[in-house]
Formats: structure tokens, sequence, C-alpha cells
């Protein structure tokens, strides 16, 4: 079951956030008709925005995740909620590239490309705090540990992975993020260097049977007395609706309003997050235009 752990060892210099977000991924490939390519991008990046949102004061807080390459896959955007709801979009979701010619895995790298990779925390204030960062590595979780150090000031260690099946499933997708906090001994952390030296591969970890409280426990953070302090579902979900975008349709101008009532037209609007279209007939429109 899809899910999210945070907790911190015993002595509370490490902390650490874990997911399972096979379901989740799986939903956003059906919705999106995503590529493998692009479901491995937007698996990760779900895994990742997932466990920054549960870190989140309250549930109104949203942060989204942005890639900007400007390799094929191009543009993939990730908002989450801190109640765990996630939604994605990807702008070429179809495009697929080869596999990398020496690893034969998916070339993540190449597929992003050069660019940058944003993060916008909406936390209730007037503006968001906005962090940028040029993608060094085009892997995401490597570009994000480089984030935490350079843009938050906290040593991370970073794991997202997402297996794919070759008939396009999502077999597993997961992820896991880990914080040395201030004055944490240095034995501490060269065991957990030590720790995640010898550690796999997430994905495939997790499809031997290992839950992700196992992989934090008994590999991660072994001898260091992890204590999980919350669990919590996720899910891929939307909120747009059509009262919403009807107030979309009200930022039309009157005259635009009037010509789709007289050519009878009828307008549609996309939701890029679901591929849902909400559909606004001449009834709909003449109602909108009353209340103007
Ligand atoms: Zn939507």
């Amino acid at each position: 079951m899809d899910r999210i752990i945070r907790g911190i060892t015993k002595d509370k210099s490490i902390r650490f956030f874990a997911i399972d977000a096979t379901e989740t991924v799986q939903e956003a490939v059906t919705i999106h008709h995503l590529s493998m390519t692009n479901s491995v991008i937007m698996g990760r990046m779900i895994s990742a925005t997932l466990m920054m949102a549960a870190d989140l004061k309250s549930d109104k807080n949203v942060i989204t995740l942005k890639i900007d390459g400007d390799g094929p896959t191009g543009v993939a955007i990730v908002t989450a909620r801190k109640n765990g709801n996630v939604k994605g979009y990807a702008k070429y979701p179809e495009v697929e590239i080869p596999l990398n010619e020496h690893t034969k895995t998916f070339d993540i790298q190449n597929a992003i490309g050069n660019g940058t990779l944003t993060i916008i925390k909406d936390l209730g204030m007037k503006s968001p705090y906005i962090g940028q960062i040029e993608l060094k590595y085009s892997t995401i979780a490597k570009d994000l540990t480089f984030y935490f150090a350079k843009s938050e000031q906290i040593p991370s260690s970073v794991g997202l992975g997402v297996l794919v099946m070759p008939d396009g499933t999502i077999k597993q997708a997961g992820g896991f993020i880990i914080q040395v906090l201030p004055e944490t001994k240095e034995d501490v952390i060269t065991k957990i260097e030590n720790n995640l030296s010898k550690f796999p591969n997430l994905t495939d970890m997790m499809d031997m049977g290992h839950s992700i409280e196992d992989v934090i426990s008994k590999f991660i953070l072994k001898g260091l007395e992890p204590e999980v302090k919350e669990t919590a579902p996720i899910k891929y979900k939307c909120d747009c609706s059509k009262e919403k975008f009807e107030n979309g349709i009200k930022l039309l101008s009157k005259k635009e309003l009037q010509e789709a009532i007289d050519t009878n037209e009828t307008l549609t609007i996309h939701c890029h997050f679901c591929n849902t279209d909400y559909n606004f007939n001449k009834k709909k429109i003449e109602k909108i235009l009353g209340q103007m």
C-alpha cells in the first residue's frame, strides 16, 4: 500500500523520509499515457515532491517541483500537499528515447538535458518561496541532494527509483531522503556513508519484498535506531473543478463570450494535471455572461 513515513534516529541526529509510491506513479502513468522514460522522470518527481511536502507545516501549504530541461522530455511539473495529494504534468508525455548504450538503463540525463530545477513552496505568505538550481546531473535525486546543500544548507542523501516492466506498467516506485541535523557526530555520518555505499538499489530491494520501513531500519540507518514518527497515505488527486475553471471563463471579455454564444460554440478548458475536459455550452456561457 502506498504510504510515506517520516522519523528521526533515537539520538535525534538524523531525520528521514521514505515513500512507497508504486500505485500513485502507476496512476500518473495511466492518466497521462506516459512513455517509459517519462514514467521514470515523473515517478522520481512524485516521490521527491511528496517527501518534501510531508515536511510542510500546514495542510494548506503546497510544494511544486519543476524540471525545465532542453532534452526531448522537456518540462515536467509535480505539485504535492502535506495531506499526501499529488498531481503532475509532463509537457511531452509520450516521448521515448533509447536506453543508455552502456548501462542499458533509461537515459534520464539525456532525456532531461541541461536546464533548471525549481522548488516553489507556497506557505500561505504573500509570495511563495522559490529556490532554483542549474541541473548538474539531471538524475533528479543527485540534483536534489545538491539543492538541499546549496539552498537549504542541509547535508542530505536522496534516493529515488522507478522500476518499469517491459509492458510499461510500474512494478515499484519509491524514494528516501536522509538529512543530517546540525552537530551530528562524525562517526554517525561515517556509519550512514558506509550503509549507503553497501545499499544496492531501492526499487530492486522493494521488489525483493523489503518494505520502506525495512529499507530504513535494516539497511540505510542500520545501527542508528531510527524511529518512525508518522505514517501517512498518499494518492494522485487533482484539485480542479468546474467551478474553478468557470472563474477562468470569467477572465474572457464580454465580447468573446457573446461571440461564443452567437456561433453556438462550446468552450472547452482542459486540466493538464488530470487530463479532464470541462465543457461550457451556450446555455452555461449565457448564464456566466449574465452574472458579469
Ligand atoms: Zn485536474
